[in-house]
């Protein structure tokens, strides 16, 4: 039915290869596209002969992507490079007239804060073109935005709270290292907590707040305040919404490294001087930590994760936990890479399907909880990330 362009070969980029070749009934061409040509090949190596096409390209670079996408013949591009690269990415398929799918939203590599405001700001431009965005595919955003929006058509007719919790009780043996890019992650987790209530956002301190929660097949694990992308189109879509929270666990190892790394000054994001050369601590840090495409073969774990959502249902207090549990050994033997990356990669491809199959299709640049949820929440059963409901 459509050629799909991936772009980015790291961990997620992975997933989303494997997972579209076994789903070549929707993707009949595949193309997987990065910056490191070597990575490409890795993953092709990895699928069957002639499943995947590969080649080099610069996503810093619009005129390359068009140039890209016109020679492969793209209908879609799935963009699971970095945030960095999300607006030179829609900008070539504003140009080339094709659908775009994303995972994270934009951030500037200079500035360690990101929001969705430049890739809303696309919307009359993709709908010019005539062609739909889709941001946020991933877990959280992602599938966490479609539990919302299944909460809200299934379970309540008014909802007043939600919090999101986010688990990683995987093990990968290393004192220290991060499940996803660790600069997007480092940035992320190192920067000031905010939360939402009463139609305004709340700032914290990084990590001032946490409080221990009980995840389903996983156990009590401490869990903490952060802030995070989806909140910020969730609270413009879910009605009557008083209250969004999103808190993720850190082991304490993690989080003594982590605050090591930072009193020295190697989560910094400005150059500085060294030996003659400019480098920026936190890139200079992810040369030596482990590549989070290879942790896949060594973490043993779960992962949980999933929204807590309370309100009214026919004039009673309602309160339910949607979640979803994953292992990273049968992550690995499915697609060779740990479950963070596949909990990304898969909703990735589903959001890239449903939109190739027309199930969730309009024009312009949209978040996960627009469209029904009832689809994407089945993809996610049919392809390997069972999610389950419980009444709290
Ligand atoms: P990795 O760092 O493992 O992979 C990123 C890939 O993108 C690498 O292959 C890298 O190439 C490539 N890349 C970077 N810059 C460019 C460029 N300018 N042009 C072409 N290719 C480029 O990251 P992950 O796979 O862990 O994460 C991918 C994305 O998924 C990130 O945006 C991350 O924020 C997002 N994510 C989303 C989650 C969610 O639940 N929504 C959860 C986890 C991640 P090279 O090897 O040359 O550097």
């Amino acid at each position: 039915m459509a050629t799909v362009l991936i772009v980015g070969a790291g961990g997620v980029g992975r997933v989303v290869a494997h997972k579209c070749v076994q789903n070549a009934r929707t993707f009949v061409k595949i193309v997987l596209a990065s910056r490191t040509l070597s990575k490409c090949e890795t993953i092709q190596k990895e699928l069957p002969q002639g499943a995947v096409e590969i080649a080099c390209v610069n996503a810093d670079h619009t005129e390359d992507v068009i140039a890209l996408i016109k020679k492969v013949g793209a209908d879609i591009l799935i963009n699971v490079a970095l945030p960095y690269q999300d607006l030179t990415l829609m900008d070539a398929c504003i140009a080339t007239g094709i659908d775009y799918v994303d995972t994270a939203n934009y951030e500037h590599p200079n500035e360690a804060k990101f929001e969705y405001k430049m890739q809303w700001a696309k919307d009359t431009a993709f709908k010019k073109a005539g062609v739909m965005a889709l941001l946020g595919s991933g877990f959280d955003p992602g599938a966490t935005n479609v539990f919302c929006a299944y909460a809200q058509k299934h379970y309540f007719d008014e909802i007043h709270t939600i919090d999101i919790l986010d688990c990683n009780a995987g093990d990968h043996g290393y004192a220290f290292a991060t499940n996803f890019n660790p600069e997007i992650n480092l940035r992320e987790v190192s920067s000031k907590g905010r939360y939402w209530e009463d139609g305004t956002w709340i700032e914290t301190e990084p990590m001032a707040i946490h409080m221990p929660w009980d995840y389903p097949e996983i156990g009590i694990k401490e869990s903490y305040l952060l802030y995070h992308e989806e909140m910020e189109s969730l609270v413009q879509h879910i009605e009557g919404l008083r209250r969004i929270r999103f808190f993720m666990t850190f082991s304490e190892s993690y989080l003594m490294h982590m605050k090591a790394l930072e009193n020295v000054g190697m989560l910094g994001i400005e150059p500085v001087e060294h030996r003659g050369q400019r480098i920026v601590p936190i890139e200079f840090l992810k040369t030596l930590l482990p590549d989070p495409a290879t942790l896949g073969a060594r973490t043993k774990g779960k992962t949980n994760i999933g929204v807590v959502v309370q309100g009214i249902k026919n004039g009673k207090q309602r309160k339910i936990y949607i979640y979803q549990v994953s292992d990273h050994e049968a992550c690995f033997r499915d697609v060779k890479a740990q479950a963070v990356s596949y909990t990304t990669g898969v909703p990735a491809m589903i959001g890239a399907k449903l939109m190739v199959e027309k199930r969730w299709y309009d024009k312009g640049v949209f978040n996960m909880e627009q469209f029904d949820p009832d689809p994407f929440m089945q993809e996610m059963r049919d392809q390997g990330l069972p999610w389950n409901v419980r009444e709290l």
